[in-house]
């Protein structure tokens, strides 16, 4: 049975970098989980506008043996816990557990989780914005058909001027607090 989505579809977020600060030695504990300013609101309106909101996340701290499943739950048990104490609900969360060399479809910047929650909903993706601070974010999205948005926190800046002031078919914004009050107000 696929899920039913919100009246305004679905919205896709990655999280390290766009939800929580990211860091160099991989986010490994619910204590190390920390939402950046305004993120939690942000997903609260999304989802309270009516976005079905899903996380679409690289973890190869799981392959290198840094942190295990259990950890991830309890990262991902707070990041449920804060957003719904927000008046918000986060729906599905799919996790990369490989690493860059493991040869898996899901890694982005494949569009494997991307399609992962396609078939969840049973619902296509083009037109669905894909919220990420990475290049592999824009590029998974854009190889699922969905719209890539550009945040600029976490790796977001640096990806930015990469895109060499020819962001083309990506719309960018300050943190994720300012791309969904855009995606609220359409
Ligand atoms: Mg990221
Ligand atoms: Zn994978």
């Amino acid at each position: 049975m696929a899920s039913a989505l919100g009246p305004r579809g679905l919205v896709i977020l990655d999280r390290d970098g766009v939800i929580n600060r990211d860091s160099k030695t991989f986010v490994k504990s619910a204590d190390e989980w920390i939402p950046l300013p305004g993120s939690i609101e942000a997903i609260a309106s999304l989802s309270r506008a009516g976005f079905t909101v899903a996380i679409a996340s690289n973890q190869s701290g799981l392959a290198r043996g840094l942190f295990d499943r259990s950890a991830l739950r309890a990262m991902h048990r707070k990041l449920r816990r804060l957003v719904g104490a927000a008046g918000g609900r986060v729906d599905r969360i799919v996790v990369c557990p490989h690493g860059p060399d493991d040869g898996c479809s899901c890694r982005k910047p494949l569009p494997g989780l991307l399609q992962r929650l396609a078939r969840h909903y049973d619902a296509p993706l083009d037109g669905v914005p894909v919220i990420g601070d990475s290049g592999r974010d824009l590029e998974a999205a854009r190889a699922a058909g969905a719209t890539p948005i550009l945040v600029r926190t976490g790796n977001g800046a640096r990806t930015e001027s990469s895109l060499g002031g020819q962001p083309g078919d990506v719309a960018v914004y300050d943190d994720l607090a300012a791309a969904a009050a855009v995606l609220v107000g359409e």
